[in-house]
């Protein structure tokens, strides 16, 4: 009686461990977004959207009404959050079951007020510029000193047809270098027409990642991550991180817009010529919840990357590049 007991015991211990461990396993392994866009939702904008819509860029006559940047007739359909409160309810809870971390640009109270619904730590803001007409770089510096800002992105010059070197900027990277603080910027992608459409000082030839050269020449202590890997400048994305071996790039967006075989194609060619270790995962999460998962599923089905390959995209190497302490995001 007593050894069935004791046996019952054993079991029950083993089987309570066994609980545990699946408990404890159950947590998702961390992921880091590097590129989330914090706005406020806004009605007009806030259309559904179906993604990788880029598969089909039909050209448009001058005289006729330019294309729409979205396509939303897709099979899958990613419906746009309707209230502020909505898409935060939606980003915290998936957040937390896929425990993540990300690194958010955009309205400081929405950036605020994500820091305070998630972990503080989980919340990591990004400080952009997009011109030297904007904030100045006094305001842009002490905004770096009050210690809110960790890191500075999204760089948007590509936006007003500048180039990341162009001397017009130069003080505000001297700042990021000086404060130690790393730098995001925009190169590569703008969708069907985006001169035509809301941007008409856009060029795709601002998207170099090879315009890059100068500004890191100046600055040798600056850490830069190319946004959108400078899709679809694939050669010259090579030859820059060849060169500059501080440069990281994110997938952000691409991932979800362009062709899929296409992405791919892109992807492959980046881990083949041998920068699987310098490449961030990032969803340009804009007002549309599903899109994290939308983008964690194209990385997650790349039969080509192994799993270690798959984690270090995910997770390994924006810890790297950001100095974070990995201990405190399992
Ligand atoms: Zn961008």
């Amino acid at each position: 009686m007593k050894k069935i007991v004791l046996f019952a015991l054993v079991w029950v211990v083993l089987i309570t461990q066994n609980s545990l461990a699946q408990t404890a396993s159950a947590k998702h392994l961390p992921i880091i977004d590097v590129h989330v866009h914090a706005m406020k939702v806004n009605a007009n904008f806030a259309s559904d959207m179906s993604p990788w819509f880029l598969s089909n860029m039909p050209g448009t006559d001058p005289n006729e009404p330019t294309p729409k940047f979205l396509n939303a007739d897709g099979a899958i359909m990613l419906k746009a959050a309707h209230s502020d409160e909505e898409f935060q309810d939606e980003l915290m809870q998936t957040m937390k079951r896929l425990n993540m971390t990300i690194v958010a640009s955009g309205d400081p109270q929405v950036i605020r007020n994500w820091k305070k619904a998630a972990a503080p730590d989980r919340v990591i803001p990004s400080i952009g510029f997009s011109s030297a007409s904007g904030i100045s770089v006094q305001a842009f510096e002490d905004s770096l000193k009050t210690g809110f800002y960790k890191v500075v992105g999204e760089v948007g010059l590509q936006y007003q047809g500048l180039s990341p070197s162009d001397p017009l900027v130069d003080k505000y990277f001297e700042v990021a270098e000086r404060l130690n603080v790393p730098v995001a910027i925009h190169m590569g992608t703008g969708g069907n027409g985006m001169a035509n459409l809301t941007s008409p000082k856009y060029r795709a030839s601002m998207g170099n990642p090879l315009l890059l050269e100068d500004l890191l020449a100046r600055h040798p202590k600056l850490k830069v991550w190319v946004m959108h890997a400078g899709y679809p400048m694939i050669d010259e994305m090579i030859a820059l991180m060849g060169a500059n071996s501080h440069v990281y790039v994110d997938l952000a967006g691409m991932i979800w817009s362009y062709p899929l075989e296409e992405i791919h194609m892109y992807l492959r060619r980046l881990v083949q010529a041998g920068f699987g270790k310098r490449i961030m995962y990032g969803t340009d999460l804009m007002v549309w919840p599903k899109l994290l998962e939308t983008s964690l599923g194209v990385i997650e089905n790349a039969n080509y990357l192994s799993f270690e390959q798959k984690r270090d995209i995910f997770f390994n190497n924006a810890v790297r590049f950001f100095r974070l302490d990995p201990s405190k995001y399992q």
